[in-house]
């Protein structure tokens, strides 16, 4: 798909490429581009080049790319003395290590800008060069579709609304039967809620589990919450493929959601990607701020704690659990503590792996690799270094507070027989659960 496109790219495609790739290098990222001192410490921090060892898995490799292009067209030297400067002609060639390197061998995970020794920030630069690819078509089709059924049918897997609101209905019935109260609700379409609860669509789809966790803590802290009938999806793949208007769309569309509802708080699930563009980048793609507050499940989940809203009982999660840290909710997003919090009260033994927090390992499901099957064989090499994380842990179950990670490491677990459970925070924190009198009295 991708080589028909390059055999067919005309010189306006290339022009169109270089003009979104220049709009994205705003002058302090300009001078990123220049700073490079090539000291070669980026390279054991991505999990790509400690996976395979391959020069093109360097980060320095793949910033040099975009650097030779940018010098090429951009600077005085690179026009007039090309070869001197290393400058790149942006061609079919070029393209097709862009489209190899830049989306085939990178998770945006951010590791390499936290050991680059002059704080270079690398994934703002190879998002950038995705921009100029999805301008003229040249996202592999699997991210692409993804962000287009998400445009076309206002959820990323397609799911139609009667599906969405019968397979809510459905979990309540479950949650009611769970908690003993036919009162248990799972509300949809509450104007006035607090919050605002949004979901992957793989949760509907094949994790309705992590949709009845949410709905059993919300019901014990006794929450006024809401799910919305039409706008639910906290993904943004836009934030992969590079294309700020499609990913305006998507993040917009919860915006509304909350206008509609007037709800005071969007909460956003356990979505590592959907947290860092909701929270951080939508304000920028929307050219506005939003007049509500955002947070993410956990902290919410967090505060219940602190609160007293809720109980937990560590001992019903006796097995030994590690924590996976996803790179767009922890280095990138911030959301570092309330997961540990949650988890040394919901199970009775907790193991960090090494490194953790906002050092740990991508576990290769990031940056849209899950979707772009082309690139699977390699996904599954760079998430090694993950299994390996895992499996020195020794833990019987892994977390994962992102269902595009826990997909990344149902996969790792098969392939590198690692023998473990995959789960949510919330999923640890609902079986740890104790019901309050009134809800046992309802039983
Ligand atoms: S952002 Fe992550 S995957 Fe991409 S080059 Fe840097 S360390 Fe490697
Ligand atoms: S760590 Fe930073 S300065 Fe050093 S080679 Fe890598 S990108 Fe260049």
């Amino acid at each position: 798909m991708n080589e028909e496109r390059i055999a067919r790219l005309t010189p306006e495609d290339l022009k169109k490429a270089l003009r979104v790739f220049r709009e994205k290098i705003h002058s302090e990222y300009a001078a990123y581009l220049n700073s490079c001192v090539h000291c070669g410490l980026c390279a054991e921090s991505c999990h790509y080049y400690v996976a395979d060892g391959e020069i093109e898995s360097i980060p320095a490799h793949k910033l040099n790319l975009i650097t030779g292009v940018f010098k090429r067209y951009f600077t005085s030297a690179g026009k007039s003395i090309p070869w001197w400067v290393g400058a790149k002609e942006l061609d079919g060639e070029t393209m097709r290590e862009w489209v190899d390197s830049l989306f085939g061998r990178c998770s945006l995970c951010g590791r390499c800008s936290l050991n680059c020794s002059v704080g270079l920030n690398i994934p703002y630069l190879i998002r950038a060069a995705r921009s100029a690819m999805a301008s003229i078509d040249l996202v592999p089709l699997g991210l692409q579709s993804t962000v287009n059924t998400a445009i076309e049918k206002g959820n990323n897997m397609g799911i139609p609304e009667e599906e969405w609101i019968e397979t809510v209905r459905w979990i309540e019935g479950e949650l009611q039967s769970e908690v003993g109260d036919k009162n248990a609700r799972l509300p949809m379409d509450e104007r006035g809620a607090r919050l605002l609860y949004t979901v992957n669509p793989r949760e509907p789809m094949f994790f309705p589990l992590s949709i009845a966790a949410a709905g059993k803590i919300f019901y014990a802290a006794r929450e006024s919450w809401t799910f919305s009938s039409k706008h639910y999806d906290v993904t943004n793949y836009g934030l992969y493929n590079g294309d700020d208007e499609a990913a305006a769309v998507m993040s917009g569309r919860l915006v509304t959601s909350m206008e509609e509802l007037d709800c005071e708080t969007l909460v956003l699930a356990e979505c590592g990607h959907g947290f860092n563009s909701n929270r951080w980048e939508a304000p920028e793609w929307l050219g506005r701020k939003y007049d509500f507050e955002v947070k993410s499940v956990l902290e919410i989940v967090a505060d219940y704690i602190r609160q007293g809203r809720i109980t937990l009982d560590p001992s019903r999660n006796p097995a030994s659990v590690t924590l996976h840290d996803p790179c767009n909710l922890v280095r990138l997003g911030g959301i570092v503590e309330e997961q540990r919090y949650i988890l040394r009260r919901s199970a009775a033994n907790f193991v960090e792996m090494t490194p953790n927090r906002e050092k740990n390992f991508c576990c290769g499901g990031g940056g849209g690799q899950l979707s772009m099957t082309q690139f699977a064989e390699r996904r599954l090499k760079a998430g090694k270094v993950k299994a390996d994380q895992i499996r020195r842990t020794g833990a019987k179950v892994v977390v994962a507070p992102c269902h595009n990670c826990i997909d990344q490491l149902t996969e790792l677990n098969k392939h590198y027989k690692l023998g473990v459970e995959v789960k949510t925070v919330c999923e640890i924190a609902a079986n740890a659960l104790v019901l309050g009198r009134g809800e046992e009295d309802a039983s």
